[in-house]
């Protein structure tokens, strides 16, 4: 998977990938501050900042 969740999830990507997601916010490296969506990896966000480690 390699386009950014952000866009992801307005394509109704959660409803058919919700175990997908959950691994991807389970353990969160970054924030999204433009819509505030967490992931493992900052590609996957449009507007990434690292969450404090
Ligand atoms: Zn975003």
């Amino acid at each position: 998977m390699s386009k950014k969740m952000c866009k992801l999830v307005k394509e109704d990507y959660l409803e058919a990938h919700i175990a997908e997601y959950i691994e991807i916010i389970k353990k969160p490296k970054y924030i999204c501050k433009k819509c505030g969506r967490v992931a493992d990896e900052e590609g996957r966000l449009c507007k990434p900042k690292k969450i404090k480690d």
